[in-house]
Parts: C-alpha cells; structure tokens; sequence
C-alpha cells in the first residue's frame, strides 16, 4: 500500500532506487537504458561527479537565504552565466524551481509591463493547440489541449489558441513550407485582431513543440512572421524553452535556429538537469527597465526563488556543456541519431512521421500511414509503447496528444547529452 499520491492513482509505479551516466536502476535490481532523460531533463545523464560535488561544496557553505533578505553569490553566477549566452537584448534572470513556475512566472510579468506602461486594457493571451506550458493555472490556460484544460476552464485566465506549426498533419499538398508558415502568422494575426488590436498581451509558443504533440519543429521563416505580427500590434512574444531548450535541439536556445529573438523566455529541465528543481524566466531589459521605473517590483515571487542548492547545480551542470562543448556534439550526433531512427524505424507500418533536431526526437504513430489515420485511443497506444519499452530496459517518453479531437499518439526521444553513438544505435534498436 502506498500513501504517494501517484499520478495513476491505480498503479504504484516500480521503485528507483539508483542512476548513474545513461542508466537508472530499480529496486528488483532492474536497469533502464535512459533515452528520454526522464522528460528531457537529464541532459549530462545521471550522477555527473562535477555537478554532484559542486552540490556539495554550496551545501557546506550555504543551503539556502530567502530573497526578501538576500541574494547569494551562486544566484549571480548562474544569471551570469546565463545572460553572458542569452539571446540579444536580454539583461536580467528571474530563478524559480520548474517549468510551470517559470510559465506562471514569464505570463504576470508580461501582463504587469503593460499594466506599468498604461496598457492595463491588455488581458488576453494567444497561445497554440498542441502544446503544454505547464499545469499551474495560468500556464495551463495557455496550455494547447483542450482535454487538460475541460476541468478547470471554467477558472482559467482568458487565451485563445491558433494552430501549432505541426507541417505533418497541417501543410497543405498545394503550398511550400514557407508559404505554410505565412499562413500561421497570418492565422495569429487574425486572432489578435479578432480580440483587438490592443489587447493581447502576448503570444506564448514552444520554439520547437515538445511532448504533447512529439516533438514540433517550426518551418523556416514561420517565427520572423510571428515575430513580425507581434511587433506590429506591440504583442510581447513569449518563447517556452522549458524542454527544447538549454542545448537540447543542437543550439543553446532554440530560437537561435529561427532567427527570432523573444520578449520574454521560459526555460527549466535542461537547465538543471535533473540535479535540482530549477527553472528561470529570461526578459529583455526594456520590460525590466519599464518595471524598474514604475512600481519597482514584480508582484510575484515564490520561497525558493534563486535557491542556493538549486543555482549551484545549473551552474555547474551549464559550465559543462560549455567546457565540454557539449552543444555541437548534440548538434553533430544529432543528425546522425535521425539517421539511426529512420534506418531502424522508418519502414515501418505504424511510424507515420520521424521529426526532430539535436537530441530532441518525435515518432508519431499511427494506424494506418497512407491516410496518417491516428490509433483508437482506446488502444492507449502510447502506454502499451511505454509499458512494452520498460521491459525492454528502455524509458522512453510516450504521449497522448489530440489530433482533430482524437488522441494521436507520439514517442519522444530526449536522450542525455553524454550518449555515445553506441547509445543511440541501442536506443534506437530497442525502440524498434
Ligand atoms: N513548458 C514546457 C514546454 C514543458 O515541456 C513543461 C514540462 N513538460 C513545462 C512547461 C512545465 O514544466 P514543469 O513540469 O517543470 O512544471
């Protein structure tokens, strides 16, 4: 009997009792190949001995200080660390503990610049379908699935969702990619409009779509027209980093891919990988610099803001990939990881699509390719994958998503950024 309040509350998940580099092993002495870094999180695999002593020296020197009295010195390295790679213009790091904190965090800051600036009449967020920012209230209004949101819709903050940038099931036979990706800015533009011009106060998007719909990566020029249609209405665009960020499609942040520079940006998971629940909302010094002038204080703020332990994993885990150039090789292994993928899984009759960029892979399944017809979701496909994998000694992150009002099924790949090429050929194998 367990008192965890689990998530399946009918099932007690097995016991892990141990992890080291690529593995975790459970209490009936299992070990599991870790392909998916638990949700894209652990991008140095597991017990990394410089990440864990840099742990250890702030826990001899300082656990924790509460914001409302102090910063700490490891607070200021990381926001270094940080800003000194951050995408231009951006000039200060807000540090909370994950991703959904990070969302909550990023979406009253872009509401209280406008409230400061004297555009209070901004209230509505546009954000996409297929896609998840987080579960806290605020994150999950603007969250793109509409079965998570039912429950709760009647107390969410108002957002109006547009079509994600998902060419596999959306780009039409008749027009290019580029033209494709016109018709979402346009389609975003319409949505502003429809609200009015001058209240939105942000769209909020994934650079590259993550669990929800496995793995989504934008067609060219798609975020310079998004980017385009905010600026032409002064709607902040606020870019969710939390799983495809921090190195895991093959380029620091992803947006440095698209050529776009956001207002605001969430980023969490990699960040820390796994060491310490961390996340941190990266702004530009113009929302910073207007808040500043007016009230001089963001109206938020959560007890392990900046936590000493939490700062020194990030940081240590970040002076790694940087040192180790770690980037390039996901980049570089990247292509040839969807190489592997496409020789192991591509011929077969349930894979309808194989996308991705760096370390960060979807494989859509479906019944039947030619018409790209999803699974019954009475199947519970993804669980089946899930459950099929474990036994294999494979943790992969299979995913439910909605298709046209149907679950749609999706694997996703997110492997530690330490995997060896062998690594990949077996993850690969196994999933095949
Ligand atoms: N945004 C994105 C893009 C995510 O993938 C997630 C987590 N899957 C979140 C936000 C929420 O992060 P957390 O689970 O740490 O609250």
């Amino acid at each position: 009997m367990t008192h965890v309040f689990h998530r399946h509350l009918r099932q007690t998940p097995p016991v892990a009792v141990s992890s080291h580099g690529m593995f975790i092993r459970d209490a009936e002495g299992r070990e599991y190949l870790d392909a998916s870094g638990g949700a894209a999180v652990s991008s140095l695999g597991h017990a990394h001995p410089e990440v864990m002593a840099a742990m250890h020296a702030q826990i001899d020197k300082l656990a924790y200080a509460h914001t409302s009295f102090f910063t700490s010195e490891v607070a200021e390295q990381l926001a270094d660390e940080l800003i000194g790679s951050a995408p231009e213009g951006m000039s200060h790091v807000y540090l909370v503990s994950g991703g959904s904190e990070a969302v909550e965090s990023a979406l009253k800051m872009a509401r209280q610049y406008f409230v400061e600036i004297g555009q209070p009449q901004r209230t509505h967020f546009i954000a996409r379908r297929q896609s998840y920012h987080g579960n806290t209230l605020g994150a999950l209004a603007v969250g793109g699935n509409a079965w998570r949101r039912e429950p709760f819709a009647p107390i969410l903050v108002p957002a109006t969702h547009v079509s994600p940038c998902y060419p596999y099931r959306e780009q039409r036979v008749d027009e290019s990619a580029e033209q494709y990706g016109l018709r979402l800015a346009a389609e975003l533009e319409a949505a502003i409009l429809a609200q009015g011009a001058d209240r939105v106060i942000a769209f909020v998007a994934e650079t590259v779509g993550g669990a929800t719909a496995g793995v989504l990566t934008p067609v060219p020029g798609y975020f310079k027209a998004v980017r385009a249609v905010c600026d032409k209405y002064g709607v902040l665009l606020i870019l969710d980093e939390v799983m495809c960020g921090m190195g895991r499609t093959g380029s620091l942040h992803a947006c440095e891919q698209e050529g776009v520079v956001p207002d605001l940006m969430t980023v969490a998971k990699g960040l820390g990988g796994g060491y310490q629940p961390v996340g941190a909302v990266l702004a530009q010094r113009r929302i910073v610099e207007a808040m500043s002038k007016g009230s001089g204080f963001f109206q938020h703020g959560h007890t392990y803001l900046g936590h000493p332990m939490a700062c020194a994993a990030a940081l240590a885990v970040q002076q790694v990939i940087r040192r180790d150039g770690l980037v390039a090789k996901v980049r570089e292994d990247g292509i040839a990881f969807g190489a592997m993928l496409a020789e192991a899984l591509g011929a077969h009759p349930h894979v309808g699509d194989i996308r991705g960029r760096g370390f960060f892979w979807g494989i859509e399944l479906v019944a039947d390719r030619a018409s790209k017809t999803p699974f019954d979701p009475a199947l519970k496909v993804n669980a089946t994958v899930k459950k099929d994998a474990m036994s294999r000694g494979l943790l992969c992150y299979p995913f439910g998503g909605t298709v046209d009002g149907r679950q749609g099924d999706h694997v996703l790949l997110a492997p530690p950024f330490i995997a060896t090429r062998q690594d990949l050929q077996e993850i690969a194998a196994r999933l095949a």
